[in-house]
């Protein structure tokens, strides 16, 4: 009885010194300032092409989405200062193999066309200085096949529409320098970009959809590339935008969702095309995309905790950069590429 009793005491001493110690780590995990960790990422964005670990990749090896992932990696790298690191002939002459005869790419070489990959193969050309490796025309053409009568814009031949495609079609059509009524119908795409406006100031996918971040998003951008800004009510829609910031620090997509840490980037470009990135707080937006880091392999994920992948690395970098967070690149709030990339087509 008393050995039960001894051990009973010794357990109990063994847990009220198990708790003070997690107190004290806690303690100094929280005085601990968290930072980028830069050379981890490096190293998990640069061997993201050489693992065979579908899972752990996510992308590269998932087919038909190669060429996003490929524009995920590069313009993380980018931004981190080291996109010279990656295969640069490489690149371009996979990408160059993901063009279809229609003039559009594919998510992956033999893939059908979409315009998301055809968008995200043209800012990967434009960071690497190569544009000038594409036909244009075939391109412009293959946008302007895909316009609506109600303005809107097809993702594919297959006829799904959402204001996302609206943003990829007058983006690539600027990258091409041919952004004119000889492809699209300018006055009509604005009509329906305008027309997923909702009460609260936000945007949605289609006409009547509720309000998402990432709509905020290609739908600003659309009216950032067209130069139409003037069209958005910056009061009514910086309070949308500003309200996502979470108790958490990191921004939601909609109400009463959690954070995530891709939103850092579709709220805060949003923010900043209208000018109204002073209405949230900076350092606790830094803080929940740092706390996403992976500390051991490299990468970030959606939220503290899980499991990190290149898209949100590059989220996460890109909502780091518009925060001026040292040693990135500046980013481009319309473009999603770094700044000095986009003086390569906006002559
Ligand atoms: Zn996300």
């Amino acid at each position: 009885m008393s050995e039960i009793n001894n051990n009973n005491n010794s357990n109990t001493t063994n847990i009220n010194n198990n708790e003070k110690d997690n107190e004290k780590d806690k303690d100094n995990k929280s005085q601990t300032p968290l930072i980028l960790y830069t050379s981890k990422h490096l190293n998990y964005l640069q061997n993201l092409d050489k693992t065979r670990d579908k899972n752990s990749i996510g992308f590269y090896f998932n087919e038909h989405l190669k060429v996003s992932a490929l524009y995920w990696g590069c313009s993380s790298l980018n931004l981190l200062n080291s996109l010279s690191t990656h295969n640069k002939s490489e690149t371009i002459s996979f990408l160059l193999k993901c063009q279809n005869p229609n003039g559009g790419f594919g998510g992956s070489i033999g893939q059908d066309s979409h315009i998301t990959s055809t968008h995200y193969a043209l800012l990967t050309l434009a960071q690497f200085n190569s544009l000038n490796l594409i036909s244009a025309e075939s391109i412009a053409l293959y946008i302007k096949s895909l316009q609506n009568n109600d303005g809107s814009f097809k993702g594919d031949e297959y006829a799904e529409t959402d204001s996302r495609f609206s943003y990829c079609a007058v983006a690539i059509l600027k990258i091409l320098n041919k952004l004119n009524e000889n492809y699209i119908n300018i006055p009509k795409a604005t009509e329906y970009v305008l027309s997923c406006q909702n009460f609260d100031g936000g945007f949605g996918s289609i006409p009547g959809a509720e309000s998402h971040g990432a709509y905020c998003f290609t739908c600003i951008g659309f009216l950032s590339v067209t130069n139409q800004l003037n069209l958005v009510n910056k009061f009514q829609t910086g309070k949308w935008l500003a309200e996502r910031q979470t108790h958490l620090g990191g921004f939601n997509g909609r109400p009463e969702k959690l954070p995530d840490v891709c939103y850092s980037w579709w709220v805060l470009s949003s923010m900043s095309m209208i000018g109204t990135e002073g209405f949230f707080n900076k350092e606790l937006l830094i803080k929940f995309i740092l706390e996403c880091q992976d500390e051991e392999l490299g990468g970030i994920g959606d939220r503290p905790g899980n499991y990190h992948d290149v898209f949100h690395t590059f989220f996460g970098l890109c909502g780091l950069s518009l925060m001026k967070y040292e040693g990135l690149k500046m980013i481009d709030p319309t473009w999603a590429i770094p700044v000095d990339d986009v003086k390569n087509f906006l002559k």
